[in-house]
């Protein structure tokens, strides 16, 4: 068997973390078994979707680097939904309802008044032709519910949550298709996923009761159902599932200077027990993709953890996967010297400033003739590897150490206080540079 995946987002609105997770699952699972990745756009609601969130969603995905093997919209596919349809229906497995909003939530109420679970009575099952004639000649146009079989007990085994068991009778059956013709989720999904030869379904647990209507649809339509994986949703970091997150898109992480491989690296193994860790190359992550090791407990994201791994990842990227974001003339050796101190790429323009110049720094009044002694020593170096042989001169010469000897030329050759390894730092200033620097302290 070939395993495909897909990942099926509506263009409503843009990805989320917890899309962007469902995204990245589907493409580790398929990379994991040499299988395919495709992207499917949930358009079917017209009336909510929208162009430029497709464009988004595309953008988003190949800014992760999760390039799809292939693309289906469902808006171009409506022929095949009416043809399966139109099969469904000569089965009577789909049936005309006519209850308008009004009359179902009447229903419900009066079930769970009586403290009984609001099911749909299935009162349209028991029309007659000559009332269905009536209604549609009074102008009432059906909507569509699919008959579950109620002999048949649901199961399946859940990649994540284990065995799973639904009783058909106890549930509705749901509405697939509008009275203006429309379509719902549930039904063209099955389709697509027959079509696309879907072999692996992975989604949020908010879909563990759509997936048992759907494994009665995949059996009508005469087709072998999928595997799934529902996957505990992500909460936010007050434990709970947060309006926040679902804001949290790549704009997001993008403008804070989020690397795709910091969330990537997170997102892998975030409700695993295995530990996140700096991951360049998702390459040791797909490798040991197992959905068996995610937990049912819903998984926390935390966005100072994401912070902190995306520094880690950055003191690892290479010169020429970051060069065209550096400030202009940055050199790799800048880049190397500077990275280590980085909480995000961008930083590195602030550094680059720091060897390029001008920079400032107040200096005591009592380190003055030291650095005057520094400016001395230093006209006499050659620049290959100075800063060792210029503290030790000075160590030497003055018997400074520590703090009292490394801090006021720092400050007086950088401005700061904190930096970048000064051994690293002093060979990209330029003895020209240094000399000023240390000549105007
Ligand atoms: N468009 C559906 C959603 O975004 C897809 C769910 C699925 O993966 O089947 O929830």
């Amino acid at each position: 068997m070939t395993v495909t995946t897909r990942f099926a987002p509506s263009p409503t609105g843009n990805l989320h973390v917890g899309n962007i997770r469902t995204a990245l699952h589907n493409w580790m699972f398929a990379r994991a078994n040499g299988g395919r990745f495709l992207l499917r756009i949930d358009d079917t609601d017209g009336a909510r979707s929208e162009e430029h969130f497709v464009a988004a969603i595309r953008a988003d995905l190949a800014w992760l680097g999760l390039n799809p093997d292939g693309e289906e919209r469902q808006s171009a596919r409506f022929g095949l939904y009416e043809a399966r349809f139109e099969e469904l229906k000569a089965a009577g497995r789909v049936y005309p309802a006519y209850e308008t909003a009004q009359e179902l939530e009447l229903k419900r109420k009066v079930l769970l008044g009586r403290g009984l679970p609001p099911v749909y009575d299935r009162a349209a099952l028991a029309l007659t032709g000559e009332d269905r004639a009536r209604l549609e000649a009074e102008g009432v146009r059906p909507h569509w519910r699919f008959k579950l079989d109620h002999d048949a007990m649901i199961e399946w085994d859940d990649m994540v949550r284990g065995p799973q068991r639904f009783d058909p009778r106890t549930m509705s059956d749901p509405v697939v298709r509008r009275a203006d013709g429309s379509w719902l989720y549930l039904l063209p999904s099955v389709i697509d996923d027959i079509d696309m030869g879907i072999s692996h379904v992975v989604r949020g647990e908010d879909h563990v009761s759509n997936t048992a209507t759907q494994l009665q649809m995949f059996a009508a339509l005469g087709a072998a159902a999928p595997r799934f994986a529902h996957e505990a949703l992500l909460t936010g970091n007050e434990g709970k599932l947060s309006k926040r997150l679902g804001s949290l898109g790549i704009d997001h992480f993008r403008e804070l200077g989020i690397e795709p491989e910091a969330l990537i690296a997170l997102l892998a193994r975030l409700g695993t027990s295995d530990p996140v860790e700096p991951y360049v190359d998702p390459a040791p992550l797909v490798a040991g993709f197992d959905f068996a090791r995610f937990g049912r407990a819903p998984a926390r994201f935390d966005e100072e953890e994401l912070a902190q791994l995306n520094a880690r990842i950055v003191h690892q990227l290479g010169f020429d996967a970051v060069r065209e974001r550096l400030p202009a003339g940055m050199t790799e050796a800048g880049w190397e010297a500077i990275r280590p101190n980085l909480s995000t790429v961008a930083e590195a323009a602030d550094w680059w400033q720091v060897v390029e110049g001008p920079v400032t720094a107040e200096i005591a009044e009592e380190d003055r003739a030291f650095l005057a002694q520094a400016a001395g020593i230093a006209v006499t170096l050659d620049w290959a590897n100075p800063w060792p042989a210029l503290t030790g001169a000075l160590k030497e010469a003055t018997g400074r150490k520590g703090r009292a000897l490394f801090l006021p030329l720092r400050l007086a050759l950088t401005g700061r206080e904190h930096g970048p390894d000064m051994a690293a730092l002093l060979p990209l200033i330029g003895k020209e540079n240094a000399l000023d620097r240390l000549r105007s302290g």
